[in-house]
């Protein structure tokens, strides 16, 4: 069942005022998994008086240290964010950010939307993470929205799409994109390959491992082809490692 395969997951949240706003919003929308990285202040009194009655959501909550134990097992994760990013992802405006989460949970995968924290937005090492960034369509001159008014949207689009009956397709699991914890240990295998060549010395390291990341994020490998991208990588690597 769609709804309860798609989590939402807030980036240190830092009012819990609006913790429990997206509580709220979700419920009205027949979502139910709530998870919080680093959240400032959880539980609170606050996020309770403004769930009203969508405290079972913040009960069922669960508080995570870093957003890896949020998305691991997920092969599609999308972030919000209202700013265009140099390098881009594939983005979705909120309707096809509905579909797609429909569409990819209808046989019962998870999939997760990332939300950052209220002040600073996404920082770019956590859209990094993600498959896919999710653009609400605004007025250009103010393009960002409060938190919750940003789940809201979003989640009324996944309710909307929900409505369009759709038969899960029968998809051999080996054709399905990795999860995200298996990208994250082909990342590390292909940083440590380029280190041993030296590859990724200086100040532009950082910049390209991201631009890699990007890469092969848009590309979402099935689990064959990550294991060719191993064993490229192997080739690749001074000690074959
Ligand atoms: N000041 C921050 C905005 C933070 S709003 C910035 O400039 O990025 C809190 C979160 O709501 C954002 O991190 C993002 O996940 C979501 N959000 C707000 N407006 C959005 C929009 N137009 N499209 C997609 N997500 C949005």
């Amino acid at each position: 069942m769609a709804f309860e395969d798609i989590r939402i997951v807030l980036i240190e949240p830092a009012h819990p005022g609006n913790i429990g706003a997206v509580a709220r919003a979700m419920k009205t929308m027949s979502l139910r998994r709530l998870v919080l990285v680093r959240p400032r202040q959880f539980p609170s009194e606050d996020a309770e008086r403004r769930a009203m009655g969508a405290i079972d959501i913040l009960q069922r909550a669960l508080v995570v240290d870093d957003l890896d134990q949020a998305i691991g097992d997920c092969r599609l994760v999308i972030g919000g964010s209202a700013r265009a990013r140099t390098f881009p992802h594939r983005v979705l405006d909120a309707r096809q950010c509905g579909a797609q989460l429909i569409e990819e949970t209808a046989a019962g995968e998870p999939a997760a939307l990332v939300f950052g924290p209220e002040r600073t937005g996404l920082e770019n090492h956590d859209l990094d993470r993600c498959s896919h960034q999710v653009l609400i369509p605004t007025n250009e001159a103010f393009s960002s929205l409060n938190l919750a008014s940003a789940v809201q949207l979003i989640c009324y689009e996944i309710f909307l799409a929900a409505r369009e009956p759709i038969t899960p397709e029968e998809v051999d699991p080996a054709e399905l994109p990795s999860s995200q914890n298996e990208m994250e240990y082909f990342y590390d295998h292909l940083t440590r390959a380029l280190d041993s060549r030296g590859f990724l010395d200086g100040q532009m390291r950082e910049v390209t491992i991201m631009k890699l990341r990007r890469l092969f994020g848009r590309s979402r490998p099935n689990s064959g082809e990550l294991k060719l991208l191993h064993t490229l990588t192997r080739l690749i690597h001074r000690d074959g490692g």
